[in-house]
């Protein structure tokens, strides 16, 4: 999926190579807290400038890898292709970033979700599947119906940066079965962080006690 280049039987994670899936593009270093902003600093506290001034509404947002090379080819086709056989791997790479940073003390895992109308066209909602198969590993409930989007909206990446904030504004509803609970906020891909502003916002709002975010690619 990543190179183009001739499946192999054994040597190969779902529909990509083994040598491509070795060389997805993790983080190296440290992220921004809030947003997962790559940062080449050391600092392990590091806030991005955008964040000092208007943080995310999260604890933390964790993310695997850039969107950029075989991760970016990889999660196209995971959301796009069909190929939802990436959803286990996929979580295991989010899993053992979570067990790096050693906070597990969730009560919910919730993918962002999808309008009904749109997961009739495409089929599933590929930040689901990725949430169950990371909830499953991580021993921890996942309830997707604790959240739903209300309006069927334009895609946030057909979108200019500056107009997706007002996009995914009041396009969320969180069940009241969230309040005092601790929230894992699970997508797929992280951009602009207006969509996980949104569905955390509405989270909180509705009484949740915590939300962090988990997602396996960050775009810069
Ligand atoms: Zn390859
Ligand atoms: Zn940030």
């Amino acid at each position: 999926m990543a190179c183009g280049g001739e499946l192999p039987w054994r040597a190969r994670t779902a529909s990509c190579c083994a040598a491509c899936w070795a060389a997805l593009p993790a983080i190296p270093a440290a992220k921004c807290r809030f947003c997962a902003l790559p940062w080449s600093g050391d600092d392990p506290g590091f806030i991005c400038g955008p964040c000092l001034t208007d943080p995310l509404p999260v604890d933390w947002t964790e993310a695997w890898g850039c969107y950029q090379g075989p991760l970016e080819r990889v999660l196209h086709a995971f959301k796009f292709n069909r190929h939802d056989f990436f959803a286990g791997p996929l979580a295991a790479l989010v899993e053992g970033m979570l067990r790096r940073r050693g906070d597990l003390e969730f009560d919910a895992v919730v993918p962002v979700p999808m309008h009904r109308a749109k997961v009739r066209r495409r089929g599933y909602n590929q930040a689901e599947l990725l949430a169950r198969a990371l909830a499953k590993r991580i021993g921890i409930r996942c309830e997707p119906r604790l959240l739903i989007k209300t309006r069927d909206l334009d895609a946030q990446s057909k979108l200019a940066r500056s107009a997706r904030a007002a996009n995914v504004q009041g396009a969320f509803l969180a069940s009241p079965r969230v309040a005092s609970r601790r929230i894992l906020l699970v997508d797929d891909v992280c951009t602009t962080g207006a969509t996980i502003r949104a569905c955390a916002g509405e989270l909180v709002r509705a009484g949740a006690d915590r939300v962090a975010a988990a997602v396996v690619a960050k775009t810069e």
